[in-house]
């Protein structure tokens, strides 16, 4: 930094995500610039400037362009060419390429074959003739998947033969779709990584995540909660992803665990993730303070995990009592509980399914975390797990 002016990071995107790596960046002492079309965006809210316009309008990110010392994305959809745009005047993380590869199973996929790591069987739809020949193929039942755009489930049709994948298809307007094989998991699991500009690379441990209706529902990281062989080879996998990116930043790499014991990756998000949350008060960097040390060119060093995490999402559904009485959860009986940490995102508006906020709850062992997480959950009125 030079002077007394800090400088400024910026984010191409406004939500939950945005807002805490803007909360990490300000502690830092940076100031921030957020780009969002939406007044009321949860990190437009908290940010030094927010530039409210389409993440494509010129005019808007000339101006983001203008005020950011360095550029992050804190969303899966938005626009490489914005991106692209921006990385002409501006060092921007993750980058253009390697954001549009997430963007596209397709392409996602391929990369994972690259990097020499297996994913579900699976078949490119974009074509009647591929659908037909695709039914041929063992991967019935399998799950149609929109190629792009989907995210929590959505843009996904379970499809349990050959009449049911033709119906799909013709319900996501014949878009490109991949047809994967329905696999008989064990679990599912998730590791995060930062690399920075001179390849040097760091991660969390692996988080152990339980999914709702194709929404990540609670994420779970103590000692033993995964074989170590296990946890070695997803983070061998997520790194080799990484380092065939040439990636800057924070990657999210998923993965399933079949009941034979094996792993194949499922996707990846190019930024900080959900399952990521519980590094805010578990471990001795966030997923967020890394994403900043990224884009600043910082040095990494290992993140440590100093206690055993259980994350419980807080979706739109426990603002609601039964099925449509809204009411407000009673945070008190919540935070009376020891270890308890709420992130709430600051929207104004719950909706089922809609990410509210996050809870962690932290200790010394992973027994009385879970008795603690066990309470907070029947209080918050979301299942046991
Ligand atoms: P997000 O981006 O929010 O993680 P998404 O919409 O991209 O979700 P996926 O991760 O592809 O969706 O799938 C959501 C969930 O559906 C997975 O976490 C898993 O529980 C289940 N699922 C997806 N694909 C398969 C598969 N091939 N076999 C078995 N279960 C699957
Ligand atoms: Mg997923």
């Amino acid at each position: 930094m030079s002077g007394a002016e800090p400088l400024t990071l910026g984010v191409m995107g406004g939500g939950q995500l945005g807002r805490m790596f803007v909360h990490a960046a300000q502690s830092m002492g940076y100031f921030t610039a957020v780009l969002d079309p939406d007044a009321n965006s949860p990190a437009g809210l908290v940010s030094h400037r927010h530039i409210q316009t389409a993440y494509t309008d010129p005019e808007g990110l000339k101006q983001l362009a203008a005020c950011s010392a360095a550029i992050t994305t804190e969303f899966e959809n938005v626009p490489a060419p914005a991106l692209r745009e921006l990385a002409k005047q501006r060092p921007v993380a993750p980058g253009a390429e390697a954001v549009a590869i997430a963007q596209d199973r397709l392409a996602e996929k391929a990369h994972f074959g690259q990097c020499g790591v297996a994913c579900a069987p699976y078949a490119a739809i974009e074509s009647a003739d591929q659908l037909e020949a695709a039914s041929l193929q063992n991967l019935l039942p399998g799950i149609l998947k929109t190629a792009r755009m989907g995210y929590d489930g959505k843009g996904q049709v379970r499809v349990k033969d050959v009449q049911a994948l033709r119906q799909a298809w013709q319900d996501l307007k014949q878009v490109p779709c991949v047809l994967e094989k329905m696999l008989p998991l064990a679990l599912e699991c998730s590791v995060i990584v930062a690399r920075g500009r001179d390849g040097q690379m760091v991660n969390f441990p692996v988080q152990r995540n339980l999914h709702r209706d194709g929404i990540l529902a609670v994420t779970e990281v103590y000692e033993g909660h995964l074989p170590d062989a296990l946890q070695t080879q997803a983070i061998a996998a997520a790194r080799a992803i990484a380092n065939g990116l040439n990636y800057v930043g924070v990657l999210c790499v998923e993965f399933f665990v079949l009941q034979d014991g094996s792993m194949v990756v499922n996707e990846m998000a190019p930024r900080p993730h959900n399952s990521g949350h519980y590094t805010l008060d578990a471990c001795d960097q966030s997923q967020f303070d890394l994403q900043v040390r990224t884009l600043a060119g910082l040095p990494l060093t290992q993140p440590r995990q100093h206690s055993a995490a259980i994350m419980l999402n807080l979706l739109g559904d426990v603002w609601f009592d039964g099925q449509s009485k809204m009411r407000t959860p009673d945070w008190a009986a919540v935070l009376a509980l020891p270890g308890t940490h709420l992130h709430l995102y600051g929207k104004t508006q719950a909706r089922k399914a809609r990410k509210m906020g996050h809870l962690n709850v932290t200790g010394a062992s992973i027994s009385e975390v879970r008795q603690v997480a066990l309470k907070a959950a029947a209080i918050l009125g979301i299942e046991a797990f």
